[in-house]
């Protein structure tokens, strides 16, 4: 594989919903932060609409760019359920009949009497090669595609469908390949210091520990009642190296915050799931 490639991972949520703000893009919160806990880096989240050539342009970009993409998103029986079509399309695969798919979708349908209709056997047409993920919640199944040196895989909107999928098929599939890397994440939250105060502090740990991604996030006002939720995330090989640079970075803002007057109402320190 392209070296460049490896460990990065490329996100592309899908739908003309998440475009004109009807819908949050929740999905992809979620999983980036699977990801980089798993070890991945992930260097885009893309949204697209639901259209062929979009979706076809993007999916080849990741793939150029990232070991890992997934698509969340238009796996429906619906005319604008289009993900399927277009990852053939992106990787010069046709589109056929699945037999292990359409058993779940046959499965989920016939649990509640209902008949096998053109749009439900849709659901069923996967690219040439790929494997379909069961669906525990919801009627379509997802796909995983390996190809020679990316993993390609497409998930459902549905946060519930895509969430329970990705723990139960691709996040084993993806531990197998992730980068031996460890992440440590370690957070505090700051009363009473502005953001603006403890931002040049956190400038200099940001560039003291580049191994480490620095972040402050104001959640009350910044002038009358500051409250600063500040994250550490450490990545690297050994779990000890990176527990103890996360916790010794968060320890020296713990000290500037106190030295500001600021309070520390908790801190805490995570393993990664
Ligand atoms: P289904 O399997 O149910 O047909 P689908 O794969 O076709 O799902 P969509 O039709 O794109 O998925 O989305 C279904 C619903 O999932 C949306 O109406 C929305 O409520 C939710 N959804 C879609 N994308 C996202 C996202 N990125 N973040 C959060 N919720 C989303």
């Amino acid at each position: 594989m392209s070296l460049s490639k490896k460990g990065l991972a490329w996100i592309i949520p899908i739908g003309n919903e998440l475009l004109i703000g009807r819908i949050v893009d929740t999905n992809s919160a979620w999983l980036a932060r699977r990801l980089t806990f798993l070890g991945y880096r992930v260097i885009r989240i893309v949204k697209v609409p639901d259209d062929l050539d979009e979706i076809i342009e993007e999916v080849k970009r990741g793939l150029g760019r990232a070991e890992v993409v997934l698509t969340t998103g238009g796996l429906g029986p619906t005319y604008d359920d289009k993900t399927l079509e277009a990852i053939a399309k992106a990787t010069g695969k046709s589109l056929i009949l699945n037999n292990k798919a359409l058993k779940m979708v046959e499965e989920f349908y016939m649990k509640r009497d209902l008949p096998m209709t053109r749009e439900r056997i849709k659901m069923a047409m996967l690219p040439e090669g790929s494997r379909p993920i069961p669906n525990d919640v919801g009627a379509a199944p997802g796909v995983v595609i390996e190809l020679e040196d990316s993993i390609l895989a497409s998930l459902p909107g549905v946060p519930a469908e895509m969430k329970s999928m990705f723990e139960k098929t691709l996040q084993p599939i993806l531990k197998t390949r992730a980068p031996p890397k460890k992440v440590w994440e370690c957070s505090v939250e700051i009363r009473g210091v502005p953001e603006s105060s403890l931002a040049p502090f956190l400038e200099e740990m940001a560039r003291k520990y580049p191994r480490s991604y620095v972040k402050s996030h104001p959640k009350g006002h910044e002038i009358k009642e500051p409250i600063l939720d500040v994250r550490v995330l450490s990545s690297g090989e050994e779990l000890n190296e990176v527990k103890k640079m996360s916790e010794k970075i968060i320890d020296l803002i713990i000290k500037e915050a106190k030295r500001l007057e600021g309070r520390i109402a908790s801190k805490s320190c995570k393993a990664p799931d």
